[in-house]
């Protein structure tokens, strides 16, 4: 039996991560600060006895023994990140340190949740993990994507300064059951207007693409990636290459679930990326690793978690 930290873990990718680590027999410490993550989440895996839930913000430093550590602490929708811009770098940068710091003490093994937004708007498509990204440094985005940089940064830093072993993961939109509905990421504000029978916000023209990938696929990766050998630190993009437009991804919420709702157009927020799509070659290599869900059938069991919950 393995003790495993994750930082993040009442949130939503967090929480089916410290699912499936518990149904493979781990040990598992889940800890949160409730930022944009709930209780409501991991409620069902609190009578595990091998689980473990602690409030504590992952920019001060915290005391565990563990095999390994999983860094998803940080908010992840734009609306969050750029709630308190400060505060995300901190949650970023300290958050690696303070991780980092960890794993080289008790020599645990460390994964980062980093991000496509570390390519920022990108000039090469699909997204290769040698692309070094184009990131406005000063704009809204910037204290996400740069502190995300800053930790693969860190993460290297680490590896090569003090040989902590690192995996570096960078996932690109994920979407699935237990996202907030209140998130503001596109699949869930589309669903949610579709269910409630409100119009559907367009930002821009709707002719950027996103590649989405659904939550279990994501995991599989993840769990993948910590097993692998220790000479294999990533970055490696897991993210599922379908390319769709916001319009197309609009037009496919409004027919699996009957909605009557219309398209509306807002303003593109700044710096929005026009397109991204994962070249998963290097996954495939070295985690053997593709997804398995696509968007119609990743789609349908999403719409029918919102079903409960809105
Ligand atoms: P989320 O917002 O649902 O989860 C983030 C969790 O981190 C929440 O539970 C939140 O309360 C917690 N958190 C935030 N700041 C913290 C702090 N200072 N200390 C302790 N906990 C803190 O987002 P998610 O979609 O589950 O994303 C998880 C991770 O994956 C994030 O690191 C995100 O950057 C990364 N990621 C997600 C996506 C995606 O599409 N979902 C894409 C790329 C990268
Ligand atoms: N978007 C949209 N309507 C919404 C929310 C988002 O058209 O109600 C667009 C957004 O401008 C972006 C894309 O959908 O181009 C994906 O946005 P999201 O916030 O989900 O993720 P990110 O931009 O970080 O990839």
């Amino acid at each position: 039996m393995k003790r495993i930290l994750v930082t993040g873990g009442a949130g939503f990718v967090g929480s089916h991560l410290c699912e499936r680590l518990l149904n493979e027999g781990n040990d598992v410490i889940c800890m949160d600060n409730y930022f944009t993550g709930q209780k409501k989440n991991i409620l069902h895996l609190l009578d595990n006895p091998y689980f473990e839930l602690v409030r504590h913000d992952v920019t001060t430093p915290f005391f565990v023994e563990v095999d390994e550590i999983f860094n998803l602490a940080c908010p992840a929708s734009p609306v969050h990140y750029q709630y308190n811009p400060i505060k995300t770098v901190k949650t970023s940068v300290m958050g690696a340190i303070n991780m980092l710091g960890l794993a080289k003490r008790i020599k645990a093994k460390v994964l980062q949740a980093s991000t496509s937004e570390v390519y920022g708007d990108p000039e090469v498509h699909p997204q290769v993990e040698s692309y070094w990204g184009h990131v406005n440094p000063i704009g809204q985005r910037s204290c996400y994507d740069e502190g995300k940089r800053c930790a693969e940064t860190l993460f290297m830093n680490y590896h090569q300064q003090n040989n902590v072993r690192i995996k570096i993961i960078r996932i690109f939109n994920t979407y699935g059951p237990r996202m907030h509905p209140a998130d503001g990421r596109v699949v869930s504000n589309f669903i949610v207007q579709a269910l409630q029978g409100q119009d559907i916000t367009i930002y821009g023209n709707g002719m950027q693409t996103r590649s989405f990938q659904y939550v279990d696929d994501l995991i599989e990766g993840m769990i993948r990636l910590m097993n692998t050998g220790d000479d294999f630190t990533g970055p490696v993009n897991v993210g599922n290459p379908g390319e769709f437009t916001m319009i197309e991804l609009a037009e496919k919420v409004i027919k699996l679930t009957g909605a009557k709702s219309k398209l509306i157009y807002k303003p593109l927020p700044s710096d929005d990326p026009m397109q991204r799509k994962p070249d998963i070659t290097l996954a495939k290599k070295v985690l053997n690793w593709e997804p398995k869900v696509n968007l119609d059938e990743g789609l349908i069991r999403t719409i029918e978690y919102f079903k409960t919950i809105v």
